[in-house]
């Protein structure tokens, strides 16, 4: 059932297909009415999940943008303030939710070029108690950020100072898997000083949908109430979060194989003249190319049955449905058709 039609597609790890194995578990799931808290095989995920991460309890949810506007507006109420980075997805692609939504005011950060916030950026913005200023409630981070995966002793110094300044902390862990996987750390060493942390099932781990947000019993309560409210109280669930298990089972330790390809491909597409390729450190990488270029070589590709998010600042992504000869197709395609293009 997967890829049968045969396209290499490095847009996002978000296009796997579910492998029949994953839809055979799907199929056989028993299930319950999860508003009721009913269903046995989401409450296996989240047990599992929050077993697996180290927190006492899970709350499945629809998507990412879900589960970390649940866990913004969880562990901030209205008139307060997160920090996060410019480049965060929280900030910069849920639409503003927290703001919309959740009456949380974002104080943006710049991201340093290895994707952390500076502590003494962190520490300034951090506001006084004073009427004139939103409440400073959480410092939150995100890994991997871009590809690149947080130093484990900037994680340790970040959250260690947030608590210290009276802050809570969530990760935004839509990748921590690939984060974990390339430094050879557990699940619980990577999360180890957030206070919530929200991982996608349905980027690189292959699921077809969801998200689990993991936090304390407390705050998992809370978020199940604002989960509802946004509309992510789902009933048979079971069906799909049959899926997301079935990826944690199964579909974590093999990222390093995500991780191989990106490497073998960045090095491939770096030996071609007019390109710039980022060294990947987990499964996405960035290459530069000339404006004129990205038209006839999105056609090109097109042609080849590839695709790609073509642009001046091309991101490409490996996932479960990109092997060690869909790479060497698509370096082969680059390099053909760079070869005869002239600006
Ligand atoms: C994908 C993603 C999310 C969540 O996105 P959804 O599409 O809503 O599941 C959150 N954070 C990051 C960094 C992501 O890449």
């Amino acid at each position: 059932m997967s890829n049968s039609d045969n396209w290499i597609d490095l847009r996002s790890d978000t296009v796997t297909q579910p492998s029949d194995t994953m839809r055979a578990v799907m199929a056989a799931a028993p299930v319950g009415d999860d508003v009721y808290a009913d269903d046995p095989t989401v409450n296996r995920l989240q047990d599992y999940a929050a077993d697996l991460f180290g927190f006492e309890a899970g709350l499945f949810a629809p998507s990412g943008t879900q589960t970390n506007l649940i866990a913004l507006m969880s562990h901030c109420g209205r008139g307060d303030e997160y920090l996060v980075g410019q480049e965060a997805h929280t900030y910069k692609y849920e639409g503003g939710g927290a703001a919309v939504l959740g009456s949380i005011q974002p104080q943006p950060i710049a991201n340093q070029p290895d994707g952390s916030i500076a502590l003494a950026d962190i520490e300034g913005y951090i506001k006084a108690d004073d009427i004139h200023f939103a409440r400073t409630r959480l410092l939150a981070l995100e890994n991997t950020i871009g590809g690149r995966v947080l130093p484990q002793e900037y994680v340790k110094a970040a959250t260690a100072l947030a608590h210290a300044r009276g802050l809570n902390t969530h990760l935004d862990g839509a990748r921590i898997c690939n984060a974990a996987v390339k430094q050879g750390i557990s699940l619980r060493q990577a999360v180890a000083g957030f206070d919530s942390v929200s991982v996608c099932l349905s980027k690189g781990l292959g699921a077809p949908v969801g998200s689990v947000l993991l936090g304390s019993k407390a705050l998992i309560e809370q978020g199940k109430r604002w989960r509802k409210m946004l509309g992510g109280g789902m009933r048979q669930a079971g069906i799909i979060a049959a899926a997301g298990l079935y990826a944690l089972e199964h579909n974590v330790q093999r990222l390093a194989e995500d991780h191989d390809n990106a490497a073998r491909l960045s090095r491939g597409l770096a030996d071609i003249d007019g390109l710039t390729v980022t060294a990947p450190q987990t499964n996405i990488f960035y290459v530069d190319m000339p404006a004129a270029a990205c038209e006839p070589l999105r056609a090109f590709l097109a042609g080849q049955r590839i695709r790609a998010s073509v642009g001046p600042h091309t991101r490409l992504v490996t996932h479960l449905d990109v092997n060690a000869d869909d790479v060497e197709r698509t370096i082969a395609a680059f390099k053909a058709f760079f070869k005869d293009w002239r600006a």
